[in-house]
C-alpha cells in the first residue's frame, strides 16, 4: 500500500473489454490496499463450486447474457457488509451493470459516500485491434463486436447515471500501461480528496 485515505476509499470501475481494466484494478488495489469486488469472479467461484446460484448463473454466463439484478444485488449487499470492505474500502468491477443494480448500489451504501465511478475510456477499434490480437478462440470478429455492442448497450446508461450524479470521472486508457495508471491515480486522489 502506499497511499492511504482518511477512512475507506470506495470506487467503481469501468471499462470496455481490451480497456486494461484488470491490470489497471490490480494495481488500484495494492497502492490503496483496498478489496477488489468483482462480481464476475464471485459468479465464477459459485459455478466452480457448483452452489444453485452457481448452477443457475453458469448458462446464462455462457451465453453471454445478464445474471438477474436480484441475485446481483443480493450477492453484493452481502460482499459490501464484510469487514474489509468496510475498513479498507473497495473497488466494484462488473456491478453495476444495470440502472436497477446502480439504484440498488446507492441504497447499500447508504450514507457510505461513494467516491468515483472512473471509466477506462479506450476508442472501440483500438479495442477491437487489441483483443483480436490476443488471438482467443473466442475472439472471432462477430463474437468481439457483439461483446462490445452487449457492453454499450448495458453500460452506457449506468456511466450517464454516474454522469448525472457528478460521480462520473473519464480516464483516457489509450496509452502505455504506466501512463494510463498515473492518469488513473490523479484522477483517484482528486476525487477522494487526498
Ligand atoms: P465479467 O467477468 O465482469 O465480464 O462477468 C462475467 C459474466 O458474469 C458476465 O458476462 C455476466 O454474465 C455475469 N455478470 C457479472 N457481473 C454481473 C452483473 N453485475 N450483472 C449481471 N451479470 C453479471
Amino acid at each position: 500500500m502506499t497511499d492511504s485515505v482518511e477512512g475507506p476509499l470506495r470506487l467503481v470501475i469501468f471499462g470496455r473489454q481490451g480497456a486494461g481494466k484488470g491490470t489497471q484494478c490490480t494495481r488500484l488495489v495494492e497502492h490503496f490496499g483496498i478489496a477488489h469486488i468483482s462480481t464476475g469472479d464471485m459468479l465464477r467461484a459459485s459455478v466452480a463450486a457448483k452452489t444453485d446460484m452457481g448452477l443457475k448463473a453458469k448458462e446464462i454466463m455462457a451465453s453471454g447474457g445478464l445474471v438477474g439484478d436480484d441475485i446481483m444485488n443480493g450477492i453484493v449487499r452481502e460482499r459490501l457488509e464484510s469487514e474489509d470492505a468496510n475498513t479498507g474500502g473497495f473497488v466494484l468491477d462488473g456491478f453495476p451493470r444495470t440502472l436497477r443494480q446502480a439504484e440498488a448500489l446507492s441504497v447499500i451504501l447508504g450514507k457510505r459516500e461513494l467516491h468515483a465511478a472512473v471509466n477506462i475510456e479506450v476508442p472501440l477499434d483500438e479495442v477491437t485491434k487489441r483483443m483480436k490480437a490476443r488471438g482467443r478462440e473466442d475472439d472471432t470478429d462477430e463474437g468481439i463486436a457483439r461483446r462490445l455492442d452487449l457492453y454499450e448497450q448495458d453500460t452506457q446508461p449506468v456511466l450517464d447515471w454516474f454522469g448525472a450524479r457528478d460521480q462520473l470521472v473519464t480516464v483516457d486508457g489509450f496509452d502505455l500501461e504506466d501512463v494510463v495508471w498515473q492518469r488513473l491515480l490523479t484522477a483517484v486522489k482528486a476525487s477522494a480528496g487526498i
